[in-house]
């Protein structure tokens, strides 16, 4: 079949990744004029990881594995912590913070060079029984057997389908960096998750002494940027317990990178027949449980192995939106909430055993995605 994919970001090559590999051609149009590799780490969870290995995309000797994660109040007592090893047991990959730009070159390896036309923005799309057809902005057309919407957060096909579908917005935005910062933590393979009054914040070890390192806060579109965001985040986190005070005390203003949230609800159906979504395109979320990117994968994969079944394309179509839309509304669903939000008393974790808060977590992570082992 002769695909058309809008969009190169992760979810565009993954799509195509397994669509090339499944013997269709493929042809991505992407609006930027090289790839947008901006946007510190990605939290690539065992799920995503197995997802990106059936893709021929290894991730070996990139970013910073993490076995644990600790949820910490800001005074530094432990709220919970979470063995993360049962998920690198069931998919055989480990969890790990990478840097989205390696995510990007990772895919984008050993595929044609002639796959992606830069600069080529998508602005409608029509289709008829046989055929669809993407207009770009320079007035030129390609036309094949189904288009795929990899365009993300603004997603134009998506509007082509249904109109403006209204984007909410979830209170809360996000100060980010990867950057090199000399703490003990930055060596081990525990992620931190500390909230307080004042917002949440995430320390994950990225590798080769980086710390994927970011800070929550209460935020609304139209909001003033603060003119100098470090000295704000240190007046807002500074007396937290350590290493938060250590990790602000080597940042540096340029690394920092700010995201505003937003989500949409999950549509049962994601296309009309010749045309479907992936990623955030599809199920727009905050990235309060890091899982946009892994689900995007996700998407890519079940995609190519429904579409391997042949048959009517509208139909496969279908039953890839529907095998999707009951794992990524769950994760779409709890992800709207600021992890601020997420106050699990400390007595929680006095209460049940460290192997049973990791058995609970083990089965209800199970429910959040459709990556068989
Ligand atoms: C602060 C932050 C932290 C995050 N952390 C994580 C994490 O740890 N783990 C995780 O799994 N996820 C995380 N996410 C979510 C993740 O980034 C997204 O889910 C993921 O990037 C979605 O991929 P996508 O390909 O659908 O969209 P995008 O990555 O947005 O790519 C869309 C592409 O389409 C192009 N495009 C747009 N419109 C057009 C058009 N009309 N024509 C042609 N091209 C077009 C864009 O230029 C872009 O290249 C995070 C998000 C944010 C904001």
């Amino acid at each position: 079949m002769d695909v058309l994919v809008i969009g190169a970001g992760v979810g565009g090559l993954a799509v195509a990744r397994s669509l090339l590999a499944a013997g269709h051609r493929v042809r991505i149009f992407e609006r930027a004029e090289s790839m947008r590799t901006g946007g510190a780490g990605l939290s690539i969870f065992s799920n995503g990881a197995a997802v990106l290995h059936d893709l021929g995309v290894s991730l070996d000797g990139a970013g910073g594995r993490f076995d644990r994660i600790d949820a910490m109040t800001s005074d530094g007592r432990l709220r919970l912590r979470s063995d993360m090893t049962h998920a690198e047991a069931r998919y055989g990959f480990a969890n790990k913070s990478v840097s989205r730009r390696v995510v990007l070159e990772r895919l984008a390896e050993r595929l044609p060079g002639d796959l992606i036309r830069f600069g080529t923005g998508c602005r409608s799309v029509t289709q008829d029984a046989d055929r669809v057809t993407a207009v770009f902005d320079d007035g030129s057309t390609a036309t094949g057997d189904l288009l795929v919407g990899a365009d993300g957060h603004h997603s134009v096909v998506r509007r082509e389908l249904w109109g403006d579908v209204p984007i909410r917005t979830a209170a809360f935005g996000t100060w980010q960096a990867l950057s090199r910062i000399d703490i003990d933590l930055a060596r081990t393979h525990v992620h931190l998750m500390i909230t307080g009054r004042e917002g949440a914040c995430g320390l994950i070890p990225a590798g080769d002494g980086n710390l994927q390192w970011w800070f929550d806060v209460r935020w609304k579109p139209g909001d003033p940027r603060p003119a100098a965001p470090l000295a704000e985040l240190r007046r807002r986190f500074g007396h937290w317990a350590s290493p938060v005070p250590e990790v602000l005390a080597q940042a540096s203003e340029s690394d920092l990178d700010f995201f505003g949230h937003h989500w949409q609800k999950v549509r049962r159906e994601w296309g009309k027949g010749r045309v479907t979504l992936v990623g955030d395109a599809a199920h727009l979320m905050p990235p309060t449980l890091g899982q946009g990117a892994n689900q995007t994968f996700e998407d890519a994969w079940v995609l190519g192995r429904e579409l391997a079944k042949g048959g009517d394309v509208a139909q496969r179509l279908r039953a890839y939106e529907r095998a999707r839309y009951k794992h990524v509304s769950l994760v779409s669903s709890l992800a709207r909430r600021s992890p601020a939000n997420w106050r699990i008393p400390p007595v929680i974790g006095r209460l049940f055993s460290e192997t049973s808060q990791s058995g609970m977590l083990a089965r209800f992570s199970n429910r959040l995605t459709a990556a068989a082992p």
